[in-house]
């Protein structure tokens, strides 16, 4: 049998931003971290906040983490940007409370990872196997984990027109496919909860150039992929599967799930009452 290594970057990563929901400038630095030491954000007040289901504050309208001195939102897409493209370990500067949301996808973080490279650990990867299948549900929104022998997800969503039903299967999510096929779709708002949001004093760093926004007749601006929505969604979910802190090997079959179920599902493959769940 072939022995998967563990992977961190070859360098440090500088990125800057707004934040979608505070609208404030950020520097975002990645850096090299040992092998087991998995993903973890540093704040601008010397706190440290893993990335695991234990330190998940909220899953409204994004994934925010939380020690008990500070806060980082909006941590899904650069979670989803480094296990998508296969680092295992990696420390997450900031400056700020919020990731910078870029143009809206991971494509930003995913194209300077591929473009810094990894370094192989000696260390085998930390792979989570699942035995047997299990659902969470909440009302008309559920998420089926089935054991698989690598990662994939189906993704159903339905919304009011214009997008309407959009269905994805992914092959198995490789870094090739995620840089080419996920990581480019772009996060989402409806124009009238934009709006609305607006008016309270959130998504102040929302804009056309971050978000695909959707109007009663249609897209406000181009898409990236006819289904980029449901693409961003399956971006979301291996977001927060990164919350894991192990590489998933089983089947995900998602309906109209968002980041509160994809963390109960996460806490669920970790729950010590679950021997299915196997980790080496
Ligand atoms: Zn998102």
């Amino acid at each position: 049998m072939i022995v998967e290594y563990q992977h961190t970057l070859a360098d440090e990563i500088h990125l800057s931003g707004v934040g979608l929901h505070t609208g404030c400038e950020a520097n975002l630095t990645l850096s090299p971290a040992p092998a087991n030491a998995g993903f973890s954000f540093s704040l601008a007040d010397g706190s440290r906040i893993p990335a695991t289901h234990q330190t998940v504050r909220s899953t409204v309208r994004c994934t925010t983490l939380g020690s008990p001195t500070a806060e980082i939102n909006t941590v899904e897409h650069v979670l989803a940007a480094l296990a998508g493209m296969g680092v295992d370990n990696a420390a997450i500067s900031i400056d700020a409370e919020e990731v910078p949301i870029m143009d809206g996808s991971a494509k930003p973080f995913a194209d300077a990872i591929a473009k810094t490279g990894l370094v192989e650990q000696r260390v085998p990867r930390r792979i989570l196997e699942l035995r047997s299948p299990f659902w969470v549900r909440d009302g008309d929104k559920l998420l089926v984990v089935v054991p698989a022998p690598h990662f994939k997800i189906n993704f159903f969503v339905a919304f009011p027109e214009p997008v309407g039903n959009q269905f994805l299967e992914t092959p198995e999510i490789t870094p090739e496919y995620f840089l080419r096929e996920i990581a480019p779709n772009r996060t989402f708002g409806f124009r009238a909860e934009v709006e609305a949001l607006y008016s309270q004093g959130l998504a102040l760093g929302g804009s056309l150039d971050n978000a695909v926004v959707i109007d009663r007749d249609g897209y406000m601006g181009k898409l990236r992929f006819p289904d980029e929505i449901v693409r961003h969604k399956a971006l979301d979910l291996i977001g927060d599967f990164a919350l894991l802190g192990m590489h998933p090997r089983c089947e995900v079959i998602a309906l109209k799930s968002g980041h509160a179920l994809h963390v109960a599902a996460v806490r669920e493959l970790l729950a010590p009452y679950r021997p299915a769940a196997i980790a080496r």
